[in-house]
């Protein structure tokens, strides 16, 4: 019977993985095939202590374990990591739902959030952290229609071994940024100083904040998030992102995909 569905199925919504173009035979809520999403594996190389950056050997010879730019300009928050690296399939699945509307896919996404949300736990002690997904401005959210970031952490904390509360609104976007192509590191800093506010800051105060994204590229945006929430009185910020764009392969994949949002944070980055 459940056989018959599947052909019933495919034969009325054929479809093909909207990833690797191969016919999709099972019943699925994403149009994506289980070979797809098993290929997707956490990092394994070295990363910074810090960002999650990926290190090279010569950063692994000083003995820190610090990438250069932490070591250059200390982030806001404590820690970040991150599931996987924002290429190949995981950056498909980013823009299935970020750019396609597959709203589905943040389940995914979401069980892969959850796990690099899991790193953290054990450094909270008895302390429950508070989630706070990285807000979108108002004219970003209507045009988009959702907010990537609130929807996976939304999936994700249905995923962690423990109840953790989910802060949406704590975190507000008071303006849409602007382009920092061209920028300076300092300039970048300065673009975005003003943009996030606290709303309720008793929901913050003495807490551990872990603040959510999609996906951390040069990591100023949860920088600023880290900081306006301890200006707020959290008591410590970590971040953690579904993807990373590991600095040194920003470059050529931004060059490659024409992706609007990288190139901005590339042309950044190469010109601090
Ligand atoms: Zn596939
Ligand atoms: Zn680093």
């Amino acid at each position: 019977m459940q056989a018959l569905l599947r052909n019933v199925f495919s034969v009325l919504f054929p479809s093909d993985c909207r990833l690797c173009d191969t016919p999709l035979n099972n019943i699925s809520r994403i149009p994506v095939c289980p070979e797809c999403i098993a290929a997707i594996a956490p990092v394994r190389e070295p990363q910074c202590v810090v960002c999650g950056d990926r290190l090279f050997s010569a950063q692994l010879l000083m003995g820190d374990g610090q990438c250069q730019n932490c070591r250059d300009c200390e982030p806001e928050f404590a820690r970040a990591v991150s599931f996987g690296e924002y290429e190949g399939g995981l950056r498909g699945l980013v823009h299935l739902l970020k750019y396609q509307s597959v709203l589905p896919v943040a389940a995914v996404l979401g069980g892969m959030l959850a796990s690099a949300i899991a790193e953290l736990l054990p450094g909270c002690g008895d302390a429950p952290p508070l989630i706070v997904p990285v807000p979108l401005h108002k004219s970003k959210r209507s045009e988009r229609g959702f907010n990537q970031a609130e929807l996976i952490a939304r999936a994700a904390v249905k995923r962690l071994p423990q109840p953790i509360e989910l802060a949406t609104g704590v975190l507000v976007r008071r303006r849409a940024t602007i382009s920092q192509v061209g920028l300076s590191r300092e300039e970048r800093i300065a673009n975005v100083s003003d943009a996030f506010r606290v709303r309720d800051r008793r929901r913050v105060q003495g807490r551990t904040v872990i603040v959510v994204d999609d996906v951390m590229t040069t990591g100023t945006t949860l920088s600023e998030c880290a900081r306006v929430l301890k200006q707020a009185g959290a008591e410590r910020v970590w971040a953690a992102t579904v993807a990373r764009a590991f600095q040194a392969a920003a470059t050529r994949q931004a060059a490659n995909h024409g992706d609007e949002e990288e190139i901005e944070a590339v042309a950044v980055t190469a010109s601090a």
